[in-house]
């Protein structure tokens, strides 16, 4: 069996404490994982102080870039491990795995280090009060320790958007990576054991979130900043840890999606895109669609070939290249999935495709799969309106005209991003400005430059994300001014 321990300051260390990673294909046990112990957080925070405030922090930017650039190169190298190790943490397919996850993932260090590059520092000369004449100078410090709580939907990625800015800028990273995928994150550390960054640059260390790991690294006073990536709730309860001692948080967090289908919308790509929006990782992206409104026009052919469009959705075939869906990432998971689309028929709506565990007859039956679902007829209050489900779940619900669809789209305490299908393109300029969101796709989803700055609204995020925005998140401007 798999034993997956924790990285601290160079050295990999067991714990008394352990727990089995179950597949959520099979059922099969994938990992015995080891909780971090608190000395072992005690210890990376310190081995992490000492390389953010010593020679790592310190080194020109080109130095830690030459040294990032080493490590990426190993971790590309890796990429089949990393594909398997998501595969059997997530139960995902094989191409999804690749494409959605490791590859993006382990270029994003390079992304990163070019960036941080092009990063100037400001100058200038002023004349002083007293008449004297003075030049200043603004330069990027690392922030110090930065702990980085990651979810598990896609798992090396999610982790790598904070590691990578992290290091780059100097600090020290502390790696959660959820309880449910722990595998990636372990090969991404045993490259980073092996490569030139120091030792005290980087743990790992694994557990939960509440009364374990996850709580216990951000409530450390030596963690100067925090950058998770999870549901609202826990953003929230991070954020009252995070206020002892004034430390700055970044958060991606939770979405309820919607998609606007206009009369004019070229059918074929809204059904087609639709499908990929709500369906992709079986719905469990931040940005999947799981409200869809229709103008009443296109309503009743939108849900019919929708309908189809789901029921005939390949599950469970890892090995199958394209488009089809794995199981929910745990049984928990699919216990909360389930429970949300059961309040649909109580609550006045109607499920017209899935609303069911799939019965397979092999293995996959002890797995946590769950069918693609459509559901209409549900009002804009109900439950399942309201809620992340964050499984493959859409319901459709028709419009009459743009300010109806502009005010069925904002009705959301989420804001991360949304959809316009239509071919006015007066309308797809217009209307964005109009949409509570982060991130607008016109006629298309989830195509995207990890570069592109990411803000969600209302309880979707705090502060902005990717890119520039998070080399500036994890630095800290100093100015030195010198009279002459
Ligand atoms: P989660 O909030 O349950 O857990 C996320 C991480 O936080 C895990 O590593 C967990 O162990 C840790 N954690 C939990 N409680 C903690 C605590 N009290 N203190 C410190 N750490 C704690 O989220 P999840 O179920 O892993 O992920 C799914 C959620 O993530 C969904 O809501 C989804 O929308 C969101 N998400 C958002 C984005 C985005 O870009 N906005 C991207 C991916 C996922």
């Amino acid at each position: 069996m798999k034993e997956l321990k924790n990285l601290v300051a160079g050295e990999w260390r067991g714990s008394a404490r352990t727990w089995d990673k179950i597949s959520p294909f099979s059922g099969h046990v994938v990992a015995r994982v080891h909780e971090a112990e608190k000395q072992m957080i005690d210890d990376a925070v310190a081995a992490g102080r000492a390389a953010a405030f010593g020679e790592w922090g310190t080194m020109p930017m080109r130095a830690r870039v030459a040294i990032i650039r080493d490590f990426a190169q190993k971790l590309s190298a890796r990429v089949d491990d990393l594909v398997e190790a998501d595969m059997a943490d997530t139960g995902r397919s094989r191409w999804q795995a690749s494409t959605f996850d490791g590859k993006r993932a382990t270029g994003l260090f390079e992304k990163y280090c070019e960036l941080a590059l092009t990063l100037e520092n400001r100058s200038n000369n002023f004349e002083g009060e007293g008449g004297f004449q003075g030049v200043w100078l603004t330069q990027r410090r690392p922030k110090g320790v930065i702990a980085c709580i990651a979810p598990w939907n896609v798992p090396l990625l999610m982790m790598s958007l904070k590691l990578a800015p992290a290091l780059v800028m100097g600090n020290a990273a502390i790696a959660k990576p959820s309880e449910e995928t722990p595998s990636s994150t372990t090969i991404l550390a045993e490259v980073i054991a092996a490569s030139e960054v120091p030792d005290g640059a980087f743990s790992l260390l694994h557990g939960f979130g509440r009364d374990s790991t996850g709580a216990w690294i951000t409530e450390h006073p030596g963690v100067d900043a925090i950058t998770f990536t999870g549901e609202p709730a826990t953003g929230a309860a991070i954020m009252r840890t995070a206020a002892t001692g004034l430390r700055e948080v970044s958060m991606e967090l939770g979405g309820k999606n919607p998609a606007l289908v206009f009369e004019d919308v070229d059918m074929e790509r809204a059904i087609e895109g639709g499908m990929r929006s709500a369906f992709f990782n079986t719905g469990q992206i931040c940005f999947c669609t799981e409200r869809v409104y229709v103008h009443r026009s296109r309503y009743d052919e939108y849900v019919d070939r929708m309908v189809g469009v789901a029921d005939s959705i390949v599950m469970g075939e890892p090995e199958r290249s394209g488009f089809s869906i794995g199981p929910l990432v745990s049984h928990s998971h699919r216990e909360k999935v389930k429970s949300l689309v059961d309040t649909v028929v109580p609550e006045g709506g109607e499920i017209l495709a899935g609303g069911r565990i799939p019965e397979f007859g092999d293995e996959r039956d002890k797995g946590a799969f769950y069918c693609p679902t459509v559901a209409v007829g549900l009002d804009s209050d109900a439950t399942m309106m309201r809620e992340e489900t964050f499984g493959p779940v859409m319901h459709v619900a028709p419009f009459d005209d743009e300010d109806e669809a502009i005010a069925l789209a904002n009705n959301s305490r989420y804001g991360l991003g949304a959809v316009i299908w239509s071919q006015n393109v007066a309308r797809c300029l217009s209307l964005p400005p109009k949409l509570r969101v982060g991130h607008v796709w016109v006629n298309s989803w989830q195509i995207r430059d990890l570069s592109s700055p990411l803000a969600g609204v209302g309880i979707s995020g705090v502060g902005e994300q990717f890119g520039v925005r998070s080399l500036e998140f994890c630095s800290q401007p100093q100015t030195i001014t010198i009279r002459l």
